[in-house]
């Protein structure tokens, strides 16, 4: 991808309006992050050949058996996360770059971990092109990133048998977790836990959700 790539027609611009006005009425709230989401050309992270749907709330299949997230999904875990500009914040699942790229808009310090390298090259090709400034690594995400922690906020983009402990001593005091967890690969609850003191969780069950599975060592085998 170059930097002539990333075209953003007037078109696109309108159809994200639209897009997100549908997120207002879905119950986002945050205008921070409705104005990420409006921020960001979701075509630069979509497959080029079903531009079509682009602006759909819909998850859409990218390679390797992955999706991108819903617009609604990534706009939801975002507001969850309650970040201000500056934030450091650790993303498990880069995939397309899409939430990668909204956490960017929100003026986040942003950290993305992915597993399928392939997927991690594209997604990279995009934000230099971009000029972005993010931190891209190659690996299994369930271990998070010790060398980079502590963090004031980690988004999980895959949905995990249970919640594994790395992220929690990762956070910084005050800092949360947004996280799908469920007992099926294709089923989980989203999960909120805030790290209230070194010992100490807050955690919040909140709407049902589908996610790829989150593989790795704290993962699904
Ligand atoms: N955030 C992405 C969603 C991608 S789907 C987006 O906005 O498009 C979830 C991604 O998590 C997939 O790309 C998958 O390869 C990746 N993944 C699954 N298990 C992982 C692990 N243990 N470590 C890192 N990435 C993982």
């Amino acid at each position: 991808m170059k930097k002539t790539d990333l075209i953003d027609t007037l078109i696109h611009q309108g159809q994200r309006k639209r897009l997100v006005d549908e997120l207002r009425q879905k119950g986002i709230q945050s205008e921070m992050v409705l104005n990420a989401m409006n921020a960001v050309p979701r075509q630069w992270f979509f497959p080029k050949d079903f531009e079509q749907f682009v602006y759909r709330d819909a998850a859409f299949p990218i390679d390797h058996g992955q999706t991108i997230s819903q617009p609604y999904t990534v706009a939801y875990q975002t507001q969850l996360l309650g970040i201000d500009r500056g934030a450091k914040v650790l993303e498990i699942g880069t995939g397309s770059g899409y939430q990668a790229a909204v956490l960017l808009a929100m003026g986040a310090e942003v950290y993305s971990v992915e597993y399928i390298l392939p997927l991690l090259k594209t997604a990279s090709e995009v934000f230099k092109a971009m000029g972005s400034k993010i931190q891209l690594f190659h690996g299994d995400g369930t271990l998070g990133l010790p060398a980079h922690a502590p963090f004031d906020a980690i988004v999980v983009t895959a949905g995990a048998p249970s919640v594994p402990e790395t992220y929690i001593s990762q956070l910084k005091i005050g800092g949360r977790l947004v996280i799908p967890v469920g007992d099926q690969t294709d089923e989980q609850k989203m999960m909120r836990i805030t790290k209230v003191s070194d010992t100490q969780t807050k955690t919040e069950i909140l709407q049902d959700c589908k996610f790829v599975p989150l593989k790795g060592s704290l993962g699904w085998q």
